[in-house]
């Protein structure tokens, strides 16, 4: 039986084993904490990210979590429209659904044809010609024909094999919570959950994941918001945080003072945002019957500003999924693992500078150039929006 080995058991590393163990493959699943969980956090799924689950097989599972998002439009500080809603099409309209409910829905997809091993972070990578790849830690080596590296953004397998790119931060940090539904403001009908609102250096988006077990909506229910400012992470307290947030959206048109004071600071998520620079050369690396490549952040890491990182992780594992369907160790999966490389590698980097537009007009400071910038908003954005729309949209698996 064709065996691989998948390091990480992040939202990216469950949708490839779950992928290769549909497929007939004998899959191991390495993971360094001691437990697989998920953020309690929320995710966008662009139309890419839901064809790619369901080209997984995943597509039931998602349809009972997924709560679909509106176009909101993008509006200012001061509350002028930058970009005004427009009514999308069902197929072309993004979902939210709740991280844990679609970990539970990864987890429950992987079978009963992956082994599991927690507590085991990944140290050693062999790429000897002629040999199996392997990785292991210090005590142990996992050997097999295929390895998938989906170790995020600080992949060790990475380090290794494409040590041309390296860390960087994306000059952004970010907070995010979903408040549970429980605790959720009741808002009145002429003002929404979700928005997006776009001031200087700081942007701060909100959907509402529905009712706990509403239909329609996502399983935990509950309101996400996600707020990015310049600058580096913050060191204080989550209280201290949950302050500076509530300073430096004071004023801001609502909902978002209401989310903010219904946020308590346990589900505070904050994170220093950070990129690949440049991205690997390749994605795949032929060694032995087989070989490694690389998946999700541990490939292509980049800023949150389009909600593409995880949608990408997922086309990943769908196309690693098609070109090895038929490939037997030996020739056809080094050819495989050749042609992954070779597909994801323009389709990643489309949407990585895409995303950098975005970063550098987000980042934006300063009167003079704030203004150029919302002058140009009106017309980039939607501009730059849209063809990443139609990007996500188009994206189609591969057979
Ligand atoms: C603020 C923010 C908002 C976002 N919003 C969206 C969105 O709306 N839509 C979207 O599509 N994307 C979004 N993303 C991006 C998305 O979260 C990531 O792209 C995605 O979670 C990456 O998944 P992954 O499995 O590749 O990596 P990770 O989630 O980082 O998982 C890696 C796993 O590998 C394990 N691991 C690491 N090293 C080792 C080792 N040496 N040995 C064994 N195990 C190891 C880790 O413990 C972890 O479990 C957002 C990101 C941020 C920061």
């Amino acid at each position: 039986m064709r065996t691989a080995v998948v390091v990480g058991a992040g939202l990216g590393g469950l949708a490839a084993a779950g992928a290769l163990a549909r497929s007939g493959w004998q899959v191991t699943l390495l993971e360094r904490n001691d437990r697989i969980r998920a953020e309690r956090t929320a995710l966008v799924l662009w139309p890419n990210g839901v064809r790619a689950l369901r080209a997984l097989g995943l597509g039931g599972g998602l349809d009972a979590i997924a709560t679909p998002l509106p176009d909101t439009g993008i509006r200012r500080p001061d509350g002028h429209w930058l970009v005004q809603p427009r009514a999308t099409a069902v197929e072309r309209a993004p979902v939210v659904v709740h991280r844990e409910d679609l970990h539970d829905a990864l987890i429950a997809g992987l079978g009963d044809r992956v082994e599991i091993r927690t507590g085991m972070a990944v140290r050693t990578v062999r790429t000897t010609a002629g040999e199996r790849p392997a990785v292991g830690d210090e005590r142990s080596t996992v050997e097999a024909d295929l390895v998938v590296a989906a170790d995020g953004v600080d992949s060790v397998v990475r380090r290794r094999l494409a040590p041309e790119a390296t860390v960087v931060s994306s000059g952004c940090a970010a907070w995010r919570a979903v408040i549970p539904w429980y605790r959720a403001p009741q808002l009145p009908p002429d003002r929404p959950v979700g928005s997006e609102t776009l001031g200087a250096g700081y942007r701060f988006v909100a959907a509402s994941l529905g009712e706990r077990g509403s239909s329609g909506g996502s399983t935990r229910g509950g309101i996400y918001w996600v707020a990015t400012a310049a600058g580096a992470s913050r060191p204080e307290s989550p209280e201290t945080q949950l302050a500076l947030l509530r300073r430096w959206y004071a004023d801001w048109p609502a909902p978002i003072g209401e989310l903010l004071a219904a946020t308590e600071p346990d589900d505070l998520v904050q994170q220093e945002v950070r990129e690949l620079r440049p991205l690997p050369r390749r994605y795949g690396f032929p060694v032995g019957p087989g070989g490694f490549v690389l998946l999700g952040d541990s490939a292509h890491a980049m800023p949150h500003h389009l909600g593409q990182g995880a949608c990408l992780a997922f086309e990943d594992a769908a196309t690693l999924q098609a070109v090895t369907r038929e490939a037997v160790p030996g020739k056809p999966l080094c050819a495989a693992v050749e042609s992954y490389s070779t597909v994801r590698l323009p389709r990643t980097a489309t949407m990585v500078r895409q995303t950098r537009r975005m970063s550098a007009v987000l980042q934006t400071r300063g009167r003079l150039a704030l203004r150029a910038r919302d002058a140009a908003l009106g017309r980039i954005t939607p501009r730059l929006l849209g063809s990443a729309a139609s990007a996500a949209a188009q994206w189609e698996p591969p057979r």
